[in-house]
């Protein structure tokens, strides 16, 4: 087997025109019958590396998943694209188990998703026995380690596959596993000098943006309003907070629900459900959401409390673009989180602590960071990367530094004169001359630094402090309600003149003011773009609700946006969309052509200047039986412009009968000179008849035999 036949079912099935990083090699290394181990980020496309295989070897692939409520999505979404699939675990009835099994035995089904529990029972072992099994997938193989933060422990049986099966190669695939794990697989699989692929655990489409908690509802109503229709993920720290939060954006009209571990199972299934169907565009969850789902147009992740560590904010984001369209994050820092996740830490005493207090010192660090997010998670990764990543707060909105020894005067002062009590949001009040009653209950009004640094925001006073943190002159003491301490350093820059060096970062709420100040208005075309977009959705939707499945296997996001944008009408254009294989193409592709015709045609006669509206006028007229010179009398055009669209179709691969609009001999005449000369320019055969022939019949004639050529 090659990588060209490969190649080839790619473009088949998934519609796709390229393999991503690594893809081809650990399929190379499947058809070598090599022990594979991949290791690439969620969403990085590692399906695929087993899928490919599946398909072009002779035989069935078993793949063993461990999370049973994905196997029946993994299995529908083969076969929306055409791929013989099936699933066993404890979810089916026997009849339906037979069906499956018999199906196997007739050699009818490519892949075959089971349970790790399935796997290791006497009675599928027994069927692998008569059944040809071309090579064995494991999938989230992390959880065969206990090292991992997944074990389970009937992973740890599947080394008799590797001795009832020698001969086969088997391939094991995750997104989460330090080197430890990793070994730790090789193992207990027992392979035998297995090939490694790390892929990149980069996911540029990923914009990263942190801002300071404080508005963060209001920060979230506009970030979500100006995101319409878009599903996204919140993701909050306590059970309550995700029950607050979907009220509060209900309230503000915002379709949003719940979920966290305290649901009953069928509550928590209902949320799923609801939000895989695109039926809730928006869950506010505890992190206990998201594992058993595949959605790959979740389009946005908001952490509306700092995560505790650096490997679960990765994955948590890495939920929003799966499919690999753009896809945004933001995550929302304050000190009061890290306060109560330290306190969580420390109130558990069966874990690791100083480990894990670290781990939130990095993700603290992260958060406070001056220099591409991007960069500190790829080195956190161990990953080097050159250059900044432009899509993330800091490469968009660069620091400014300027003289800050003023500013910190003022803020240093400030807590000196309230005697070291307060916290950072009531310093910034007292800074920024906030009246509200704490300040005056307890009088510091009346403090001589009252009021003095109301020229900047909150969020530039936020960010100044958070700097004055970092460069050790105020102490956050985490044991005494997180009030600020003043360090030997902040004495040096009130009385002995050391100076300070801050930066400035034009705050995301003055830019968006600016903006919206004076909006960018869309061009027409992103108009266009995204009104056809939302009919395509709808559409999409539509379709889905009556097959019952979740909207993303019909199409991905990122295939409904390219057909937003190119506005394909024809079969061939069509399949030229990523993400557009043969089956769906016969499956969907006249609803969604015949969505676009009709947007296209009714923009057009709105007046709108639409590419491809004048062909689609013609083409129509065309169907319906009209000549070519009725048609331009209609349309008020030249009827040489017509014949001009209908060759341009017919070039294009529509049903058009061109030879009917010229003569056998004026044909015959072209075809001499064709054939002397296939270069030969509509100009010269033109002179050569001395006018006798017209433009457009040279033009149809050599568009024919140019086509004869091509099928001959
Ligand atoms: P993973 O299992 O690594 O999280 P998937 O296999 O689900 O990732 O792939 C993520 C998305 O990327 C899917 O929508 C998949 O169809 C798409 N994808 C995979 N390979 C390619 C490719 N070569 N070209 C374009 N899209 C791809
Ligand atoms: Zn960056």
């Amino acid at each position: 087997m090659d990588l060209i036949k490969a190649k080839e079912a790619l473009k088949k099935y998934f519609g796709y025109e390229q393999f991503r990083p690594m893809q081809a090699e650990v399929i190379q290394a499947v058809y070598d019958k090599k022990d594979v181990v991949v290791l690439m980020p969620t969403g990085g496309g590692k399906s695929i590396c087993f899928q490919i295989p599946a398909v072009t070897l002779p035989g069935t692939c078993i793949v063993i998943s461990p999370l049973i409520a994905l196997m029946k999505d993994q299995v529908e979404g083969l076969k929306s694209n055409g791929i013989a699939a099936a699933y066993m675990n404890s979810s089916l009835d026997t009849i339906e188990a037979r069906a499956i099994e018999n199906d196997l035995m007739r050699q009818k089904i490519d892949l075959l998703y089971v349970s790790p529990e399935k796997a290791v029972s006497s009675d599928f072992s027994t069927l692998l026995k008569n059944i040809q099994v071309n090579m064995i997938a494991i999938d989230e193989a992390h959880c065969i380690s206990a090292w991992g933060h997944d074990f389970r422990p009937e992973y740890t049986q599947l080394k008799f596959l590797r001795q009832q099966f020698s001969q086969i190669p088997i391939i094991a695939l995750t997104a989460t596993a330090d080197k430890l794990t990793r070994k730790d697989i090789e193992q207990q699989l027992a392979f035998k000098n297995p090939e490694r692929f790390i892929a990149s655990f980069d996911r540029p489409n990923l914009s990263l943006s942190i801002r300071p908690a404080r508005g963060r509802l209001d920060a979230i109503l506009q970030f979500i309003r100006t995101r319409p229709n878009q599903s996204g993920i919140i993701y909050c720290l306590s059970r309550k907070s995700t029950e607050d939060l979907a009220t509060k954006l209900n309230r503000n009209g915002i379709k949003a629900a719940f979920y966290h571990a305290g649901l009953s199972n069928t509550m928590r299934s209902d949320v799923q459900e609801d939000f895989i169907n695109d039926n809730v565009p928006i869950i506010c969850a505890t992190i206990a959401f998201g594992m058993g789902i595949d959605k790959s147009n979740v389009r946005w992740v908001i952490h509306y409390n700092l995560p505790k560590n650096i490997e679960s904010y990765y994955q948590e984001i890495g939920r929003a673009g799966r499919d690999g369209a753009k896809a945004d994050t933001l995550l929302f820092y304050s000190y009061n989180d890290v306060r109560i996740l330290r306190d969580i830490l420390n109130g558990n005493e069966s874990v690791n602590n100083d480990v894990q207090l670290a781990k939130l010192e990095r993700m603290q660090q992260y958060a406070d960071s001056l220099i591409c997010r991007r960069k500190i998670l790829l080195n956190y990764f161990s990953e080097n990367t050159e250059g900044n990543c432009g899509n993330c707060d800091i490469c968009k909105n660069p620091p400014q530094h300027f003289d800050g020894t003023v500013v910190s005067q003022k803020a240093l002062s400030a807590i000196y004169r309230t005697k070291e009590k307060i916290g950072i949001q009531l310093l910034i009040d007292i800074l920024r001359g906030s009246k509200r009653k704490e300040i005056i209950e307890r009088k510091y009004h009346l403090i001589k630094t009252y009021g003095i640094g109301a020229e900047y925001s909150a969020l530039d006073w936020q960010q100044f402090l958070q700097q004055m943190i970092n460069l050790g002159l105020i102490e956050i003491a985490y044991d005494n309600y997180n009030i600020l301490k003043l360090t030997p350093g902040a004495h040096e820059v009130l009385f002995k003149k050391r100076k300070v060096n801050l930066v400035r970062m034009t705050s995301i709420l003055e830019r968006r003011s600016q903006q919206k100040a004076k909006p960018q208005p869309k061009t027409q075309r992103e108009r266009l773009r995204d009104e056809l977009f939302e009919q395509l959705r709808q559409l999409r939707k539509q379709i889905a609700q009556k097959k019952g499945i979740p909207p993303y296997l019909i199409f991905s996001d990122a295939s409904l946006e390219e057909m937003a944008a190119r506005r394909p009408t024809s079969a061939e254009d069509f399949l030229d969309i990523s993400g557009v294989g043969q089956k769906k193409l016969y499956d969907f592709g006249k609803l969604f052509m015949k969505k676009i015709e009709q947007y296209i045609i009714s923009k057009s006669n709105s007046g709108v200047k639409i590419k491809g509206s004048t062909y689609l006028i013609t083409y129509n007229l065309y169907k319906e039986g009209i000549s070519p010179e009725d048609i331009a009398v209609k349309r008020g055009i030249h009827s040489s412009t017509i014949y001009s669209h209908l060759i341009h179709l017919y070039e294009k691969g529509e049903d058009i009968n061109i030879e009917q609009y010229i003569s056998k001999r004026d044909l015959n005449s072209i075809k001499e000179l064709y054939k002397k000369n296939s270069k030969i320019t509509p100009k010269e055969i033109f002179d050569y008849n001395e006018g006798n022939l017209e433009y457009y019949m040279i033009r149809i004639g050599l568009s024919i035999l140019k086509k004869g050529k091509l099928y001959s």
